[in-house]
């Protein structure tokens, strides 16, 4: 069997789960919509006949104080049991376990309610807390052990206690939220009592085939956060107190530092997975970006940890494990890290879905059928939009002939992978390439199609993208001037000093490859650079587990120009914009706002900031302002059939998501 590690059942004792596959806690934002629950028993139940072998539910607060926002739902009534049973039910179909997980948000609750061991505000939260007096913490101790047994009786296998990412638990834990100087508060034996006492609580009212997870932060990526001692004693006292699984967490959501972003390096914590087993006899799931069964493999079978929790995978391809067990990884669609259409979705309070995948957490809506009538179609372009129609229109029966001009598939995608940290797209270039060879879809690359050859076929898809908007400005044709697609393809050698003009998603990504400092690395440098750029102490020397970063200089003086006067990268997203934008500022990159192009000569590029000229001497001067559409063709097609999709339908706010969204939408109507 490939991946043997992975795929060999562990024996808890009084139950045994099928595979070390966690699919880990996920909020998707479905159970709050009209008929969630049944959309949630949906999606679930397809990770779960795609071959999971346990499943956490995304988390459920015990009570109303513990809530993540006002709209989230609790288990504590019977009620609340009948809609979770047709959760348990639909994955029970299939030969797989489910832990409902126990969320109480603490100081993190985006709601007025939020109580918290001490009434210190958290950064990223607008409401002060209030501290909970002795009697309320028990009041929550005993909130906890009646939702583990509401999740009993709605019939799940298990339970995981959420001690990590900065949630209530972990604010006891820690020194830098709880100043209490009662038995709550002080000493680490102190602090970690209420965890302690939630475990015993739980334990005692559940059954004892009952699976309890504990999900304990390996490292909190916060000053004052718990040291290297700290987090043994607790799992230590977890394990003792009756905890079954411990699973991992890494860094507080209000940490600076990336935990789960693309640039955060694949398995980038091993390490403390590592380290934590050799204290421990119950098992230790392994977490945080990853993202193949290789890699998984590896972590079971190099010890670093018993179970492989991976969540965002399971979005972007609910049959990762069925693939994997037939011997087929190269047809797993890869999460790559993005966020943009999974926490960024829920951060805006939309229903979470995948940039790669459009029909996750769409189960019961987007149903793939086959084609009533078989066409004939051709696809005009071979990027994320065009692969993608390729790919789902024959997947439903129909006949596919893709056109692609260049050499090879991918379009936009080919530059994406030369940006630091954007290599993962190689992954859906990857994943679309396969499936096209599986699906037989014929393939003609070098081939600019034109009327003439597209007579033949009932429906023309013109998914033939972008092209670079060029802005009118005096001097633009200067030999200063470069295309971002020049930079990235390395066809132009860029000097010391560069202007970027736009400060959009390509300003941004081109800005980040000019700051590099160097280009291929092999993973153990990625590794290394990675820790010390975010200033990451995997000893936990420090508690917390943070140092002073140590970043590279950028080779070039870089400026990055808007002409809004709004923040640079406001369209980033909000799980990851932040990361951009402290990465380029800690390379001395110069983001100026509120800008006036007047001229690019010999001298460089003149500009004027809010009524003050300024001469930025640069050696280049990079377009990044936008795209237009490309689709030409269309005016040769007379009376084919045709229908726009990707950047030749609307080129504004074109990205990978809508490129593939529109792909499968289309692809589901023909
Ligand atoms: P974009 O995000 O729309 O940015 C275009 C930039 O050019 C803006 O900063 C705009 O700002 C400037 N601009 C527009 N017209 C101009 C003109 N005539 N003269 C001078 N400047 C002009 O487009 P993009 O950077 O090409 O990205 C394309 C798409 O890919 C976007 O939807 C983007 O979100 C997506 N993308 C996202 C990411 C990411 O999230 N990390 C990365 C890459 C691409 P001003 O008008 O204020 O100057
Ligand atoms: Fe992964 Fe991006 Fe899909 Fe989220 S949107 S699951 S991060 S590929």
């Amino acid at each position: 069997m490939p991946y043997p590690d992975l795929f060999q059942p562990l024996n808890l004792g009084f139950t045994q789960l099928k595979n070390r596959v966690v699919m880990g806690s996920m909020h998707t934002n479905l159970e709050e919509t009209e008929r969630g629950f049944e959309k949630v028993a949906a999606f679930y139940a397809e990770r779960a006949a795609g071959g999971v072998g346990l499943i956490i539910t995304g988390g459920f607060s015990p009570n109303d104080e513990g809530k993540l926002a006002p709209n989230r739902c609790v288990m504590r009534e019977q009620s609340d049991v009948d809609d979770h049973r047709l959760i348990t039910q639909a994955v029970h179909q299939y030969d797989a376990k489910i832990c409902m997980q126990i969320l109480h948000a603490g100081r993190y609750g985006f709601t007025p309610q939020q109580v918290a061991p001490s009434s210190i505000q958290a950064p990223i939260s607008p409401y002060t807390p209030k501290e909970l007096t002795n009697e309320q913490i028990n009041q929550q101790v005993t909130d906890f052990a009646h939702s583990a047994l509401m999740a009993q009786y709605a019939g799940y296998d298990g339970v995981e206690i959420m001690g990590s990412e900065g949630y209530l638990i972990n604010q006891f834990i820690v020194s830098a939220t709880n100043t209490r100087d009662d038995q709550w508060g002080g000493c680490i034996d102190n602090r970690i009592r209420f965890a302690l006492a939630i475990v015993k609580a739980t334990r005692a009212v559940v059954r004892q085939d009952f699976i309890l997870i504990f999900r304990l932060s390996l490292i909190d990526l916060i000053s004052d956060g718990s040291s290297a001692d700290d987090v043994i004693v607790l799992a230590k006292a977890l394990e003792a107190c009756g905890v079954n699984i411990i699973n991992t967490g890494i860094g507080w959501h209000e940490s600076r530092v990336p935990t789960i972003a693309t640039s955060v390096p694949r398995a980038a914590f091993r390490e403390l997975s590592k380290n934590i087993k050799q204290y421990l006899t119950i098992p230790v799931v392994a977490s945080n970006r990853i993202n193949n069964p290789e890699l998984a493999n590896d972590l079971i079978a190099s010890g670093d940890a018993d179970l492989v929790s991976m969540a965002r995978p399971f979005l972007a391809d609910s049959q990762f494990v069925n693939k994997a067990m037939q011997d087929d990884a190269a047809a797993i669609n890869t999460c790559i890290g993005c966020n943009q259409a999974c926490l960024d979705q829920i951060f805006i309070n939309k229903i979470a879905t995948c940039i790669v995948n459009p029909r996750a957490c769409h189960e019961t809506e987007f149903i793939v059928s086959a084609a009533k009538q078989v066409k004939n179609l051709a696809v005009v372009g071979g990027g994320a939009a065009g692969m993608a129609f390729a790919v789902y229109a024959s997947e439903r029966g129909h006949q596919v002939t893709l056109f692609e001009s260049e050499n090879t598939l991918g379009g936009q995608l080919n530059l994406a992978v030369k940006i630091p940290s954007k290599q993962e797209f190689l992954e859906t270039i990857r994943y679309f390439n396969h499936r096209l060879t599986q699906l037989k879809v014929k393939v003609y690359l070098n081939t600019t199609a034109t009327a003439a050859n597209l007579t033949r076929f009932d429906q023309v898809i013109i998914a033939s993208g972008i092209e670079p908007r060029l802005p009118e400005i005096a001097g633009i044709d200067s030999d200063k001037v470069v295309s971002y697609a020049d930079v990235l393809s390395n066809k132009v050698v860029i000097g010391q000093r560069v202007a970027i003009i736009g400060a959009g998603g390509i300003g941004f990504d081109t800005a980040i490859f000019l700051a590099q400092s160097r280009e291929q690395q092999t993973d153990q440098q990625l590794q290394q650079q990675f820790v010390e750029q975010w200033g990451i102490d995997l000893s936990l020397a420090n508690a917390g587990g943070l140092v002073a970063p140590k970043i590279e200089s950028s080779p070039r003086q870089i400026f990055l120009l808007q002409r809004r006067l709004r923040k640079p990268g406001a369209d980033l997203g909000k799980t990851t914009g932040w990361i951009h934008r402290q990465h380029l500022k800690s390379k001395g990159v110069k983001m100026l706002v509120g800008v006036n192009y007047e001229r690019i000569d010999q001298q460089g590029l003149l500009i004027n900031v809010r009524g003050k000229q300024r001469l930025l001497e640069v050696d280049h001067v990079v377009i990044c302002s936008g795209q237009l559409a490309k689709n030409s063709l269309i005016e040769q097609l007379g009376d084919i059939p045709y229908h726009l999709i990707g950047g030749a339908k609307q080129a504004a706010g074109l990205d990978v998501q809508r490129a593939i969204k529109e792909a499968a939408i289309l692809a589901s109507q023909l």
